[in-house]
């Protein structure tokens, strides 16, 4: 999918694009989004417009910074009329320099995180999100935490409670290590992104619309469902200590890698077709 890269638009020309011609915009931000997989989706949903664009980062904190913090100056410019919801903590790590970039930084983490399911739910960046609306804010920019394990879609089940393995998201962990679970975690991550994609269609999207709001979708960067990658591993005797390469298999969004940097770009309003 990446052996040809000319011509593949930025996703932070396309934010400034629209986030300087259209009044009324909102830039809906997934995260972690194999391209494929929305891409299925897409076609199922029967929506036109899909392309892809190319990601500042390859993971939250990448993407956060270069595209908002480090971005060169005269197009950072255009976010200081935006307001940035957040759902994912990164975002909370980096307040103190998103609030010189944005209008208004809103960051959910700590006030709708939802214990039990360790993640903040697609409801709470939309209550967030139009309780914005009506206050009058006319660009918006709202990172929902999906499809990002942990996941809202399965109960974890009483056969292996992996919440009790006590490590963030160790769902990524089991994946990269075994068939089994990489498939299970296949599965559950594309209910999770249709579950959020059915939540916008259904509760944000055209709510949206009726407001008179252009509305974009996108993701902060890719996820990876196995891709074999070089690691450095040690030999346990310490005297030896010969270092040498494997190929080790990864889910997740870890490396610096061109398909991480891959997300799905569409716009969602003269009747869910670009305009
Ligand atoms: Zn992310």
């Amino acid at each position: 999918m990446v052996s040809d890269m000319s011509g593949v638009k930025y996703q932070l020309t396309e934010m400034y694009r629209v986030l300087r011609r259209d009044n009324h915009v909102c830039i809906v931000v997934l995260d972690a989004v194999n391209y494929e997989v929305f891409r299925s989706l897409c076609m199922r949903l029967n929506l036109q417009g899909l392309t892809f664009v190319w990601s500042l980062g390859y993971d939250t904190p990448t993407w956060i910074r270069r595209t908002f913090i480090e971005s060169p100056e005269h197009i950072r410019e255009v976010f200081s009329n935006v307001t940035y919801i957040s759902a994912n903590p990164w975002a909370h790590k980096f307040l103190p320099e998103l609030r010189h970039v944005f209008k208004k930084v809103i960051t959910l983490d700590t006030t709708f995180w939802d214990s039990e399911l360790m993640t903040v739910k697609p409801e709470s960046v939309t209550l967030v999100l139009k309780t914005r609306v009506i206050a009058g804010d006319r660009k918006i920019i709202a990172h929902y935490l999906q499809p990002h394990a942990p996941f809202t879609v399965v109960k974890y089940g009483n056969r292996i409670d992996i919440r009790n393995l006590k490590e963030p998201s160790i769902e990524y962990t089991l994946a990269s290590k075994s068939f089994a679970w990489r498939s299970w975690f296949k599965k559950v991550y594309r209910l999770e992104l249709a579950n959020v994609l059915i939540h916008l269609f259904r509760k944000v999207i055209p709510w949206l619309r009726k407001h008179m709001y252009k509305v974009y979708v996108t993701a902060d960067h890719g996820e990876d469902f196995g891709s074999l990658y070089p690691s450095m591993l040690k030999r346990k005797n310490p005297k030896v200590l010969l270092r040498r390469i494997v190929l080790e298999r990864h889910v997740g969004h870890a490396f610096d890698v061109p398909e991480l940097h891959l997300v799905p770009w569409i716009g969602l309003n003269t009747e869910y077709n670009e305009e």
